[in-house]
């Protein structure tokens, strides 16, 4: 995926490094301001694709924050984050506006699924289809099929191939992985992704197409029709 530029403006740290975290992980350049008026500083001077907006916050609130935002002109896609839950606020933070909303607390994959969405949506890529060769990985229903025919994943195995699709053709470490899905990082056994790689070839491999799945020793794993 190219780089994309993201801003995180959320006054709470470990939340704000989670989001951090996890945007770093998905691919992004990331900034972020736990100020609203550092925060509405940033986002003036700087083009992002993906802004992570919490409300309430000191300096500036994160209503007006978006306000000038878009009295300036800027075009970035604005996910509110925030405990503000009653409908005139999801309501105020959409016309000032916000292209989603996201009430706390929510869990780490959900965030990543909605910045997603709103960057096709910025790229206009309505299409959710991602393919490499004849694999082909529906980010929207979550399934996935070969050469036409359907491929039965658990969510685990999902998660994995889905990251992998993300980055086809580059090299993929095991360190990536457990720091990216959280599933795998709470594994005690240290061979968990080695396990599901493998889950994932029975899966997908067959002997009859190419193999797509390769194992680049000491290394990772990469995805794609390069062997
Ligand atoms: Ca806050």
């Amino acid at each position: 995926m190219d780089a994309m530029r993201a801003l995180v403006i959320e006054d709470y740290q470990p939340l704000r490094a989670a989001v951090v975290q996890a945007l770093v992980a998905d691919g992004f350049a990331v900034d972020a301001s736990g100020d609203g008026e550092e925060g509405a500083w940033f986002a003036r001077d700087t083009t992002y694709d993906v802004i992570i907006l919490d409300l309430g916050l000191p300096g500036l609130d994160g209503l007006e924050v978006l306000r000038r935002l878009r009295a300036q002109g800027g075009q970035a896609h604005v996910l509110i984050v925030t405990a503000r839950d009653r409908v005139e606020d999801r309501c105020a933070g959409l016309d000032a506006g916000a292209d989603d909303y996201l009430v706390k607390p929510f869990a780490i994959p959900e965030l990543r699924s909605r910045v997603r969405a709103l960057v096709r949506r910025a790229y206009q890529r309505k299409d959710p289809v991602i393919r490499i060769g004849d694999l082909e990985l529906d980010a929207g229903r979550h399934t996935a099929s070969r050469a036409g025919v359907a491929i039965d994943l658990t969510p685990r195995e999902w998660m994995l191939l889905e990251f992998l699709a993300l980055r086809a053709e580059e090299v993929v470490t095991r360190e990536q992985i457990r720091n990216h899905l959280y599933e795998f990082r709470s594994e005690t056994a240290s061979n968990v992704i080695d396990v599901y790689i493998g889950y994932l070839r029975r899966k997908i491999e067959r002997e009859d197409l190419p193999r797509l799945l390769h194992t680049r020793r000491g290394h990772g794993f990469v995805l794609g029709l390069t062997p």
